[in-house]
Parts: structure tokens; C-alpha cells; sequence
């Protein structure tokens, strides 16, 4: 499916869509003429923008850079309200444009799972000069000084004479430890909450928190086995990628919308051994933030590829997103349905992103949720 487009001179943005030129109001504050720039901007050696047609000449060709004879290999074409499309000067291909920096910040959150979670202890006194010295340092700043009651090592600090502990085992404070087990297998075997607490004779309080304990354990192993990836010589690895819609349930009574996260998940053919889940969120961000930056910086008035927070579902994302979901209506026949989702799909700027959010549904409560080609993309250059 490939949405209509009308050819532009290949500098900006033509058609309905592009910035009316001198316009204040489309002006960014802080990068006055920032909607005229031709391509979005490589970002940390990342330029995703080119054509994605393996039997084209033009692939792989960075959108910014001429093609072998000097002429333009691309086109800059207009898609929809703010969303300028690439159009391949070879073959004809379309392709919608993505922020190189909004990539390269999911790249960043995926990678960050393989880097070790704690950080090695050292003496907790941030003004004592061992402070960041590590224990495995030794002798020379620390000195062992007994067992806790719960087993782990305690050390004296020899600069400020501090004691400190070091839990050595992770189920630490844990008094139902011998369940983990259980819980681990109810999991996996997909047995809701309140089963699990049933037969585990806990809580429910206590099976989350279980689940926090095995969600950071399953995070450390992987962390452990996948930091060594980069070291093995791979001769080439054939990764097949799928996806997953999780529906999230409501959590206040008085607003039953559900919020529909994606995980991309991707498998080594010979193996089958799954290198990972990514899912489209971002817990660490915090939305409210996020959201007023972007109304100060005029961000949703800029095209889609060059918005800061491109990868972001934002509140403006959410409601046009509602907006357009609301005028493909539904038909309760089958054909009509599949007519009304093509419809929907026609209807999107950017047919290459999947998601979309209808009015029974809702933005997480927190972090926030990434658009999930976002999530797709770097999933190819780990
Ligand atoms: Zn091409
Ligand atoms: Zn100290």
C-alpha cells in the first residue's frame, strides 16, 4: 500500500502540507528555519533515511548524500499533514522519513539493558575519598568486619572508619524465597495474578513483588550472556523479527480504556535462541515533562521527522490519532470491517508505522509509549 504523493523539487516539503514559507507561526524559537532543511539530520553516525528496495541502486544511499553521477538520488515529496516523504529518484519507491535522533535514543534505551544494572560497591559515604574506590580494590582502603544477620559481608572503611554491607546473595530479605521457583513457572505458564498468589498461598502484593525480584534476575543473566555477544565472531546470523500486541488492563474503574503496548521480539534462526523483547515504552520518561517542553518548543508544529520528541507518543499524537480512527467508521460486516481498516491504514500519514490509537484506548499512566517503528528500526543495527 502506498500512500499518494505529489513530487516536490526535491528541497522541501511540497504540496497542502508544507510550511507556508515566511509563516511565524511555523518557525522553531530555537531553529528558525529548521522546516526547510531537506532531510533529517545524521544523528551519531545513524541516517536511517534511504531507500529500502534491496534491487534498487539507491539502497542503503543516505538520503543527504548525491548519488554517483552528482544528481539528487532522492526526493523530498509530501505524504500528508507533516509528513514529507522520501521519494527514490531509481526506482520510484517511497519511503517515510524518520528522526535519526529519535532512533539513535531507542538504540540508547535498548543498549542500556546490557550494561550492568548496579553499580559496584564502594563505601556509601559520598564525602569519605574511598567513595567510588570498589571493595575488590582490597586491602588498601577496606577491611572485612564480620557477617550480618542476613549473610552479608560487612566491611570497615580504613579512610573514614565507616562500616558498610555488601549483600552477596540476591534473594536477601526475602523470606518466601524457596517460591521463586513456583511463581517462575506460573509465568511462564501464562496463570493470572490471582492463580499465582492461590497456589503460591502468598499474597498478591507479595507475587508482584516476585515478579519485580525474577523480572531484574532474567534482565542480570541476559545482561551477563549478551554483553559477550559482541566479542564472539559471528560469520552471519540469520534474525527473524516478529511482534506482539499486549493489551494492558484499566486500572481506575472509572476509565476502562485499555493502553495496547507492542513488543518486537527477535530470534536467531539455527539456535531459536530469542535475543530479545523490546517493547514500545519508555518507562524512564516522564511524560509531563516531555509534554511541556514540546508545547514550548513548538515541537507538533514541525514535520514528524524533525520534532525532538519524534519517537514519543505525545498527548496531539494520541487525540489525531483518535481523530483519524474516528472517521474511518466501522462496519459490523466482515467486509466492511477489513474495508474501514484499509481505509484507517489509507488514511495514516506514515503507512509505515503499525500503530495506532483509537478512542478505546489510552497513553501508559506512566513513562511513556514509543511509536513502534521506533521500537523496529534499531532492532536492526544491534
Ligand atoms: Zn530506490
Ligand atoms: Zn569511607
Amino acid at each position: 500500500m502506498r500512500k499518494k504523493s505529489s513530487a516536490g523539487d526535491g528541497n522541501e516539503p511540497e504540496g497542502p502540507s508544507a510550511p507556508a514559507k515566511g509563516s511565524a507561526n511555523d518557525l522553531h524559537p530555537e531553529h528558525p528555519r529548521r522546516h526547510k532543511r531537506r532531510t533529517p539530520d545524521e544523528f551519531e553516525g545513524i541516517q536511517v533515511n534511504y531507500c529500502k528496495n534491496p534491487h534498487c541502486t539507491n539502497f542503503g544511499v543516505p538520503i543527504n548524500k548525491k548519488s554517483a553521477y552528482g544528481t539528487n538520488a532522492y526526493k523530498i515529496v509530501a505524504s500528508g499533514k507533516g509528513m514529507p516523504q522520501g521519494y527514490c529518484n531509481a526506482c520510484s519507491e517511497h519511503f517515510p522519513l524518520k528522526s535519526n535522533q529519535g532512533i539513535h535514543e531507542e538504540l540508547s534505551r535498548m543498549m542500556k539493558a546490557l550494561k550492568p544494572a548496579a553499580t559496584p560497591p564502594s563505601c556509601p559515604n559520598t564525602s569519605c575519598q574511598n567513595h567510588g574506590v570498589e571493595v575488590s580494590q582490597g586491602k588498601d582502603f577496606y577491611s572485612s568486619f564480620g557477617i550480618t544477620n542476613s549473610g552479608s559481608q560487612r566491611y570497615k572503611c580504613k579512610a573514614c572508619k565507616k562500616t558498610f554491607s555488601v549483600s552477596s546473595r540476591p534473594q536477601t530479605r526475602q523470606r518466601l524465597s524457596h517460591k521463586n521457583k513456583t511463581i517462575f513457572t506460573l509465568i511462564v505458564n501464562k496463570a493470572p495474578i490471582r492463580r499465582m498468589a492461590e497456589i503460591a498461598d502468598m499474597d498478591v502484593k507479595t507475587v508482584y513483588a516476585k515478579i519485580d525480584f525474577i523480572h531484574r534476575q532474567c534482565m542480570a543473566f541476559a545482561q551477563n550472556r549478551e554483553s559477550q555477544l559482541s566479542k564472539t565472531g559471528f560469520k552471519r546470523l540469520y534474525i527473524s523479527v516478529d511482534h506482539q500486541d499486549y493489551v494492558i488492563n484499566w486500572i481506575r474503574r472509572e476509565d476502562k480504556r485499555n493502553t495496547v503496548v507492542t513488543a518486537v521480539a527477535s530470534a536467531e534462526n539455527t539456535t531459536q535462541y530469542i535475543f530479545a523483547m523490546h517493547l514500545n515504552f519508555d518507562s524512564l520518561v516522564d511524560a509531563m515533562s516531555v509534554e511541556v517542553d514540546a508545547i514550548q518548543r513548538c515541537d507538533q508544529s514541525l514535520p514528524t521527522p524533525y520534532r525532538r520528541y519524534a519517537r514519543l507518543w505525545t498527548q496531539a499524537d494520541y487525540e489525531n490519532s483518535v481523530k483519524i480512527a474516528k472517521t474511518a467508521k466501522s462496519k459490523k460486516s466482515l467486509t466492511g470491517a477489513i474495508e474501514s481498516a484499509y481505509l484507517a491504514a489509507e488514511q495514516r500519514d506514515d503507512i509505515e508505522s503499525p500503530d495506532e490509537i483509537t478512542s478505546a484506548e489510552k497513553l501508559p499512566e506512566l513513562g511513556m509509549q514509543v511509536h513502534s517503528e521506533y521500537t523496529l528500526y534499531p532492532t536492526s543495527c544491534i
